[in-house]
């Protein structure tokens, strides 16, 4: 029988990190640690394995179409496809972090045009684009974790009832998805996002995106058959790391436990499937 293999994107540090060590210790497989920089990688990996762990690595930018694609032949010729992915890997300006969540000033003043195209480049398009290159070689009984965040709810309150109309919609495609997404970033480099009904907060807007990304996912799957393949997003909580200046209540221990538990969901259960979970729950909000 061939090992299994789960992939976490943007494992370096943080969450990303914490869920590589819980699932080296919960999964029954190969553990992938994936960083876009090779020597952060490499470090994560010895760290880890001082501790008696033994995580594989590979290098993805989930910016880099190419990079993805090699992840997906080493993937395909070493385990012939993929059981569990975690799409950890986001970014989150601090001028958003500190104007959205009140922590106090932040460092630096980007223009929103920059943050709402770069925000959305990677915790949208780019995690998207690692599924539409991994999802043909995911194995029957898969789980996919799409690392989310509550301010995808905030984003969603604050955005224009027609918008909101088309992004719960049962009946939107990743196309329409895209397109929205394209017209918000379009939008913020007119600064006519607010205008057009958008939220101001970027970072809430591409989470936002992901988890309407998760619902069409499911429903796509859902519809070739399904083979008991799972697609949820979730929100880890408000978690110390670097993307929180470390302001967060939460331990990385305590952060990764929502994401493991959508990972390593039991196999054939009917729910969740393409939901938003916090605290291990779908989120009623
Ligand atoms: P960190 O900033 O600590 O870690 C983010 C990780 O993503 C780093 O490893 C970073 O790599 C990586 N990354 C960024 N861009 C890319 C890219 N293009 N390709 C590959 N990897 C990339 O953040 P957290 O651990 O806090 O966040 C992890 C996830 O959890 C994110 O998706 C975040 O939005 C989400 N989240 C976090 C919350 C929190 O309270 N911390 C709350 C809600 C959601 P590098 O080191 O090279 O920059």
């Amino acid at each position: 029988m061939t090992t299994k293999i789960a992939v976490v994107t943007g494992a370096n540090k943080g969450i990303g990190f914490q869920i590589v060590r819980d699932l080296c210790k919960q999964f029954e497989g190969d553990v992938l640690l994936t960083s876009r920089d090779n020597s952060r990688g490499q470090t994560a990996v010895q760290a880890l394995e001082k501790e008696g762990l033994h995580p594989k690595y590979q290098q993805l930018d989930i910016n880099d179409h190419s990079s993805i694609v090699r992840l997906r032949d080493f993937l395909q010729s070493t385990y012939g496809g993929l059981d569990v992915l975690v799409n950890n890997a986001g970014i989150l300006y601090e001028t958003e972090l500190f104007s959205k969540i009140c922590l106090g000033k932040a460092k630096e003043d980007i223009p929103f045009c920059e943050i709402a195209k770069n925000t959305c480049q990677v915790n949208f398009f780019a995690n998207l684009d690692v599924c539409e290159v991994l999802f043909p070689i995911l194995h029957p009984h898969s789980r996919v974790c799409n690392i989310s965040s509550g301010a995808g709810k905030k984003a969603l309150n604050e955005t224009s009832q027609t918008w909101k109309e088309r992004l719960l919609s049962p009946d939107i495609d990743m196309e329409e998805l895209k397109n929205i997404m394209e017209t918000f970033v379009k939008s913020a480099q007119e600064n006519s996002h607010l205008e057009k009904g958008f939220s101001g907060f970027a970072y809430g807007m591409s989470k936002l995106a992901m988890n309407v990304m998760t619902a069409i996912q499911q429903r796509e799957v859902d519809k070739k058959g399904g083979e008991d393949i799972l697609i949820n997003a979730c929100s880890p909580g408000f978690v110390a790391t670097d993307m929180t200046c470390h302001k967060g209540n939460l331990t990385l221990e305590e952060g990764s436990e929502t994401p493991v538990y959508v990972a390593l969901l039991p196999p054939n259960i009917s729910e969740p499937r393409g939901k938003f979970i916090r605290n291990k729950e779908v989120s009623k909000e």
